[in-house]
């Protein structure tokens, strides 16, 4: 299974960045083994749908509504996205569960609606530091998991971000990424919990991203783990430099 490296560009960047970011990561990027995905903000996604033209960079969108349309103000629909040229949507990232309020079955709604409307859901899952240090983490990543992914038959479609919430940069640098082996840990958990919601072959051939910190000099021991099938990056995808470097160590 090819590794999957998205870029999660969050409430950052406007069309001059982009397009600056695009020109430089198009040359650093050439003939890398991954497949890359970048999420910008919805405002760009039209713009960069014709920046990434020919380069085999897909996009994705980091949010939407689970309704195609209707009365509700302010919301992007899949059928938005996807007309737009999306192939992924996040969905569950742990700031729109903190700051946006959103619960395992508003997620769960939203993903159903993605896999309708032939987009591939990038599920966000991951406990936060008091979570693990009260010897919570599998519990919540069963729940997320079973709550946000249950009525689903085919998961083909569906990625799986382990984003341990602790590990989360917000933009600071020096916040500490998961060890190898703790990911790797949680990795194999997940892929088990996969196991009984879709079976021994679906669970191996879905793909379970990290995301927390990943950057250039951490990459490629996250990455080398039998379990991790690529990285969700936030802070060190805005840099094409440093994106580029995660990308080509994802062997
Ligand atoms: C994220 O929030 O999805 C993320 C992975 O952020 P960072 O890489 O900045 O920790």
């Amino acid at each position: 299974m090819k590794k999957l490296i998205a870029a999660n560009w969050k409430m950052n960047k406007t069309m001059e960045g982009a397009s600056s970011f695009i020109g430089e990561f198009r040359k650093l990027a050439k003939g890398s083994d991954a497949e890359i995905a970048i999420c910008p903000p919805f405002t760009i996604l039209a713009e960069m749908k014709k920046l990434v033209a020919g380069s085999g960079i897909m996009l994705g969108a980091q949010n939407m509504h689970f309704e195609a349309s209707g009365a509700y103000t302010g919301e992007i629909s899949p059928l938005m996205l996807k007309e737009i040229g999306c192939e992924y949507v996040i969905l569950g990232h742990s700031e729109r569960r903190e700051f946006f309020g959103e619960k395992d079955e508003q997620i769960h709604k939203k993903i159903i609606s993605a896999l309708n409307n032939g987009l591939k859901p990038i599920l966000c899952v991951g406990e936060t530091l008091e979570q693990r240090q009260t010897q919570k983490t599998e519990d919540v990543l069963e729940n997320q998991l079973i709550n946000c992914l249950k009525d689903i038959k085919d998961a083909k479609n569906i990625t799986i971000a382990y984003e341990p919430v602790w590990a989360i940069s917000r933009g600071n640098a020096n916040v500490k990424s998961a060890t190898k082996a703790d990911a790797e840990e949680s990795h194999l958990f997940i892929r088990k919990v996969l196991e009984g919601i879709f079976g021994e072959e679906a669970a191996r051939n879905t793909r379970i991203l990290y995301g927390g910190s990943m950057k250039p000099g951490n990459a490629k021991e996250l990455l080398s783990m039998p379990n991790i099938d690529g990285g969700l990056v936030g802070n060190a995808s805005l840099d094409a430099k440093s994106f580029a470097e995660i990308i080509m160590s994802a062997k």
